[in-house]
């Protein structure tokens, strides 16, 4: 079985020790590809740059994240744009963005992150790229945006948590939804509850690597090592048999990212 992590920060400083130890690992636990999402002007470069000796595949996609928007204007969306330009050819999405309802509250800038959403949705639309987004607090506001601006590219809304009504509306526009350590803690019932109904079609794996926390790993930080084990937890909320859900999994990536 093969899979993909399709959304780890495998630039972090994190990983800088360990990266090609990573990589191969993932390789022998049958991981044979990862997305890397930039967050902020300050790392988009290290993204682009970012690659390792083995044959692990590193997908980028260029963005700026809600949390890192407070000392920027839109002329970095206007870079970001230039830049998306320069190097199309190596990166398969824009992400990631998206609106924090949380940070929101604690900076009072929710106004601001719309502004930055929009500007980077319009920016996918006009690149024919996906977005990767971030959410948090967020749902109903996220699915007004996208509809308001008649985006179609779609993407992948990571690290989705929700309910089932809350991912239909997702699904209807589009979107596929990040599964990720979430499920494998027993309290999160409604998102595992959502996770067995949800068709097949509709979900890819992620770590959201270094971020993120597996239930009961004593681990300095996630990896994306630990897909498999988010692969398990799936399978278990599941009925259909683990090498389908793999290669659906799999086709989900392919569909959306032509990777
Ligand atoms: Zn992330």
């Amino acid at each position: 079985m093969l899979f993909t992590d399709s959304h780890c920060h495998f630039d972090f400083k994190e990983f800088a020790q360990t990266r090609e130890a990573v990589a191969k690992n993932c390789l022998d636990l049958g991981v044979h590809q990862l997305i890397v999402p930039a967050i902020a002007p300050s790392n988009w470069q290290a993204v682009l740059a970012l690659e390792t000796q083995s044959e692990l595949k590193l997908h980028k996609a260029l963005g700026i994240h809600p949390w890192f928007l407070n000392d920027l204007t839109l002329a970095d969306v206007e870079d970001l744009s230039s830049l998306v330009t320069r190097h199309h050819s190596e990166i398969i999405a824009i992400g990631e963005i998206g609106i924090d309802g949380k940070i929101a509250e604690d900076y009072d800038n929710l106004t601001k992150q719309i502004q930055f959403f929009d500007a980077q949705l319009a920016l996918a639309a006009k690149s024919q790229l996906p977005v990767i987004v971030h959410h948090r607090k967020s749902h109903p506001l996220l699915v007004e945006r996208i509809k308001s601006a008649k985006y179609s590219g779609g993407g992948i809304v990571h690290a989705f948590s929700g309910s089932f009504q809350q991912a239909k509306h997702y699904l209807d526009l589009g979107f596929k939804l990040g599964i990720g350590g979430t499920i494998t803690y027993e309290r999160a019932a409604k998102t595992r509850k959502t996770v067995t109904k949800l068709p097949l079609e509709s979900m890819v794996l992620e770590t959201d690597a270094p971020a993120m926390p597996i239930f009961q790993q004593k681990i300095q930080h996630n990896s994306p090592e630990n897909i498999p084990l988010i692969f398990d937890a799936l399978t278990d909320l599941r009925q259909e048999p683990k090498d389908l859900i793999a290669e659906q999994l799999e086709n989900n990536i392919i569909n959306l990212f032509s990777a």
